[in-house]
C-alpha cells in the first residue's frame, strides 16, 4: 500500500490521505485513485459512488485501457 502523499502535499491537502493499493492490479488501482480525483474534484461535496464518480472512473478506466493497449503494441514492436 503506498500513499500519494506527494501529490497531495504538492497541492495543500493534508486533511485528506487515501491510501492507493498498487498490489491488486489496475482495476482497483484505477478505482481507489478515481475516489482521490472525485475527492479533489468535488471538494468532499459529493458522496463516492455518486453518478458523478462513476462517469469519472469509467474515463479513468478508458484511460488506462487505451495507455496500455498502446504500451503493449510498443512491446510487442521491440519483440519483432
Ligand atoms: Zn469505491
Amino acid at each position: 500500500m503506498k500513499q500519494v502523499a506527494d501529490i497531495i502535499g504538492e497541492l495543500g491537502a493534508k486533511k485528506n490521505v487515501y491510501n492507493i493499493n498498487t498490489d491488486t492490479g489496475w482495476s482497483c488501482l484505477t478505482h481507489d485513485f478515481s475516489h482521490w480525483m472525485h475527492h479533489e474534484k468535488y471538494r468532499g461535496n459529493k458522496r463516492p459512488h455518486c453518478a458523478e464518480h462513476a462517469a469519472l472512473e469509467l474515463r479513468m478506466t478508458k484511460l488506462v485501457l487505451e495507455k496500455l493497449s498502446k504500451i503493449k503494441i510498443k512491446m510487442e514492436d521491440l519483440e519483432k
